[in-house]
């Protein structure tokens, strides 16, 4: 699943190809912006703020893109195949000697000032000016939320999907359900942050095994536990609108259950 490094990957990748080129040409195949034409304009910047991608192409404009669920950004020279089938793509980008192509893209938009326009974001685990005090304080702001969709809202911290909240929440022993204000958030901040730095250059891991073995409770529903052998918990935790984000992995051994008092209710 897309989270905080693989934006950061993406913008990375399409920064080490575009910035300071020249757009050879530009398509959306978005039906708002179908008519937009970006060629000749410069690349100025492509950076990633939480699990959006920005691409800065002059006059306070950008390209914005989130990738949601299922979305990917390929970059390669000029002429290589796509890997995805053609009707996914929906924002092609090319210099003279490279193309980008955003498949699958959840979000695809021109926008005026984005910095403005994402200052709705919390701190970003991966931004040049991350701030883990500030993320802290906004997730005590509401000590009844469970963790576990604390983690995922954007507005407290920028950056944690799925993957991360269900492995920093195994990792810090913490059952998902516990209220924000009964975790010790410092540590659960830091251990986000040094999972997303570890990651943002790599295959994505929390275990430090690849394949199989890359997470220790995520996608791992009714396998064995790789601390205690209890079998992991596949439920649901979050709104509605994205089932995968629902989707909700623990140890009941290793992740106890909060005292009654902090159940959340209705969840
Ligand atoms: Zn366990």
């Amino acid at each position: 699943m897309p989270e905080g490094d693989t934006a950061f990957q993406a913008a990375a990748s399409i920064a080490a190809a575009f910035t300071g080129k020249p757009l050879a040409y530009s398509q959306f195949r978005v039906p708002r912006y179908a008519t937009v034409d970006l060629s000749g304009r410069t690349v100025l910047a492509s950076r990633s703020i939480g699990k959006h991608v920005v691409v800065d192409v002059g006059d306070d404009w950008a390209i914005h893109t989130h990738m949601k669920m299922e979305g990917v950004w390929r970059v390669h020279p000029l002429g290589t195949r796509w890997t995805k089938p053609a009707h996914t793509a929906r924002l092609v980008l090319r210099t003279d000697t490279h193309e980008a192509v955003g498949f699958d893209l959840g979000v695809c938009e021109m926008l005026r000032h984005p910095d403005e326009a994402l200052s709705y974001l919390g701190p970003d685990l991966l931004g040049p000016t991350w701030n883990p005090e500030l993320a802290v304080a906004n997730l005590r702001r509401d000590r009844d939320r469970p963790i576990g969709l604390a983690l995922l809202d954007q507005r407290l911290m920028a950056g944690v999907g799925n993957v991360y909240r269900c492995e920093a929440c195994f990792l810090r022993g913490v059952h998902p359900h516990t209220g924000a204000g009964d975790v010790d958030l410092p540590a659960m901040v830091d251990l986000c942050h040094r999972l997303l730095v570890a990651n943002k250059g790599r295959v994505r891991t929390t275990t430090g095994h690849a394949r199989s073995r890359r997470y220790w409770v995520y996608g791992r529903g009714g396998r064995p536990c790789m601390r205690c052998g209890t079998a992991i918990v596949r439920s649901f935790l979050g709104t509605p609108d994205t089932t995968e984000e629902r989707v909700l992995y623990h140890c009941p051994h290793c992740q106890p259950e909060p005292a009654r008092s902090s159940l959340p209710s209705g969840s």
